[in-house]
């Protein structure tokens, strides 16, 4: 029985240069999730890295955080203590 000579394990570098991941994009610049095969970057998690970015921030970056903004209600203590 022939073997196959493509060594498509999970651990495999081969895997990511099978034509199966595509290469990062530049939003992923920075990311610890990037691994470098035969001088291109792709990403661990996704096949897709432009996927992830276009819906806002990749929910798996490492190098960027979602922005919280916190706004702060200042409440007449009057009508507050009204309240139920
Ligand atoms: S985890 Fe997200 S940001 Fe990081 S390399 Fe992958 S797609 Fe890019």
């Amino acid at each position: 029985m022939a073997k196959n000579t493509t060594n498509t394990e999970p651990g495999s570098t081969a895997l990511y240069s099978s034509g199966f991941f595509n290469p990062v994009t530049e939003q992923c610049e920075g990311c610890d999730r990037i691994i470098e095969v035969e001088s291109a970057k792709y990403c661990k998690s996704y096949a897709i890295p432009e996927a992830k970015w276009k819906l806002g921030i990749c929910n798996f970056a490492t190098h960027v955080k979602p922005e919280i903004k916190v706004v702060t209600v200042k409440i007449n203590p009057l009508k507050a203590s009204k309240r139920g």
